[in-house]
């Protein structure tokens, strides 16, 4: 229900948990957070509060750059920690985070079962990493990797990604909010902009069908054919 993504040299974790908390206002069931340290992926994801993950999280040893946290709103799959997002390929190559409903993902999970892959949830989201996987098996870059899944894709979806191997975010939407906030060197994905606004208050809207790839150089937003589409900057004026 809630998506929020952070590249921060300074580290992520604290931003995206703060963002999960500003984005309790939208209701959810479970909570996670998905964070690449420059060796792999790191994740925790529980069911239940945000409050919940952070004690979780403090346990363990997260920590990196670039992240992606979620609040899930279950449509597909029942509150469990398994059910919980970020949802993850078989090799950890991917994690991604996605909120509204994949509509053709029976089909697309049949279809990747048949070519051998293991499913670790009953959510319809979990067959965009799947599917982001077997892109990266044919050759594909990640970038290519991503916009070839998505565009397997038919329902309603915002989607945000992380990989293990390039410090840099991914994000797509088609019926599902998603707002791009433009700090000092810092970058922001989130549903709704409460999500990162006391780090900054300079967004662009995304509109359906855009792409946004964020990395320390700066971000390149694209349409599905990867044309460059401008979105207006604006400043947000907000008393949190
Ligand atoms: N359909 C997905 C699920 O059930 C995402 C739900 C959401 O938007 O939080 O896991």
């Amino acid at each position: 229900c809630g998506i929020t993504a952070c590249l921060r040299e300074e580290g992520s974790l604290e931003p995206i948990l703060t963002g999960l908390k500003r984005l309790e206002y939208r209701g959810y069931d479970s909570a996670g957070i998905a964070l690449q340290n420059g060796h792999g992926i790191g994740l925790v994801k529980r069911a239940g509060e945000v409050d919940r993950l952070c004690e979780q999280v403090e346990k363990g040893n997260l920590q990196g750059t670039v992240g992606i946290g979620h609040t899930r709103w279950s449509t597909h799959g029942p509150p469990t920690d398994a059910n919980a997002h970020p949802h993850m390929d078989e090799r950890g190559s991917v994690a991604v985070v996605h909120n509204g409903i994949i509509d053709n993902y029976s089909a697309l999970k049949s279809h990747l079962q048949r070519r051998g892959h293991h499913f670790a949830s009953d959510t319809d989201t979990e067959v965009i990493p799947h599917l982001i996987e077997e892109e990266l098996e044919n050759g594909a870059s990640n970038d290519e990797a991503f916009r070839a899944a998505v565009d397997l894709l038919d329902g309603t979806y915002a989607i945000a990604a992380i990989f293990d191997d390039e410090h840099a975010i991914y994000a797509t939407r088609m019926g599902s909010p998603l707002v791009f906030g433009e700090g000092d060197g810092e970058w922001y994905v989130a549903s709704d902009v409460p999500a990162f606004v006391e780090y900054t208050n300079r967004v662009r809207y995304l509109h359906d069908g855009d792409f946004i790839r964020i990395t320390t150089d700066g971000f390149e937003l694209t349409d599905a054919d990867g044309t460059a589409v401008d979105r207006p900057l604006e400043t947000i004026d907000w008393d949190p």
